[in-house]
């Protein structure tokens, strides 16, 4: 990460609209004052991501049928000649694409979508086109919970993991690489990380991308006073806001601590590969997920 940082927001949702309107922000800028002004607005997604996309698409103004849903492979990710199919066709139409959402660790599945893949590509494109690049959000709502293991030494093995789930492991690690290229990121506590519902959070890779997001201290009455730097009414959706979220994360990752939570991670892909194992000797049975790393 460059220059992290971020907000607990009131759920999964909610940290993707983040992300999804920083996009619309880069690509028609001032939106939030003027609005779109007629342009057509484009959002990408994988098929098998959360329906949240949907909602996001909806209520950001920009409309649930211009967001594009991409084919996923059989490890339910984007297919990227699919992806670039449909981006190059939606620069050739001269719409505006806000932005891409990788899933990192779909709700069924599992599936993880080509983080630094999509970087390249959109990138390239948006050059070709003479565009601001779109951004690149990561709805890790789910998947967040293997970046534990992203520091475990697997030459040292402290905790002494098998040899079938340091495989694991280390495809989980490189997995978590593509994080780095994130614009930003969605964190759902309330799913792999034992904690109260919601507990979310929305991370920029760059905190001055947070000035998409901010407003003047004159459209935000109650808070003549507020200072940028901290206080978040500024640049966030909510206006009152629960905390019990970040004291719920606090609680849970101090108590667990680094290597509890390296455990109950890797032991929960331990056990999903065994399931899975196990599942496949049923004659009745077929495990349509194989090869994706998550529990
Ligand atoms: C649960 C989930 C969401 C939505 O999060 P909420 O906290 O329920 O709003 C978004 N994306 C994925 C992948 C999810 O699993």
């Amino acid at each position: 990460t460059d220059d992290p940082w971020g907000v607990f927001t009131i759920g999964g949702t909610i940290s993707n609209f983040y992300g999804a309107k920083i996009g619309v922000e880069k690509v028609v800028p001032g939106a939030m004052q003027n609005g779109l002004g007629g342009q057509r607005v484009l959002g990408f997604c994988s098929a098998a991501s959360h329906y949240s996309n949907q909602t996001v698409a909806g209520w950001l103004g920009i409309g649930t049928n211009q967001l594009i849903s991409i084919a996923t492979d059989e490890n339910l990710s984007m297919r990227m000649d699919a992806l670039e199919e449909q981006l190059q066709e939606a620069y050739r139409d001269g719409a505006k694409v806000a932005y891409v959402v990788a899933t990192f660790g779909t709700t069924d599945g599992f599936g993880v979508d080509d983080i630094r893949a999509i970087r390249e590509l959109t990138n390239r494109l948006a050059k070709d086109h003479g565009e601001v690049p779109p951004q690149l959000h990561i709805d890790a709502a789910v998947g967040w919970a293997l970046s534990f293991l992203a520091d475990y030494s697997l030459s040292k093995n402290s905790l002494q993991f098998s040899d079938d789930l340091c495989r694991i492991v280390k495809e989980a690690q490189e997995l978590c690489l593509g994080l780095r290229v994130a614009d930003s990121v969605t964190i759902d506590f309330h799913k792999l990380g034992r904690g109260h519902y919601p507990s979310s959070a929305f991370l920029v890779n760059r905190r001055q991308d947070l000035k998409y997001l901010s407003r003047d201290v004159s459209e935000t009455p109650y808070f003549s006073e507020a200072d940028a730097s901290r206080d978040p009414a500024l640049f966030t959706l909510e206006c009152s806001r629960p905390a019990i979220g970040p004291y719920a994360v606090m609680a849970s990752l101090n108590a667990i601590g680094l290597t509890g939570w390296q455990l109950l991670t890797a032991r929960s892909l331990e056990l999903a590969e065994r399931l899975k194992q196990k599942l496949e000797t049923l004659e009745y049975c077929r495990v349509l997920n194989r090869n994706t790393v998550g529990p």
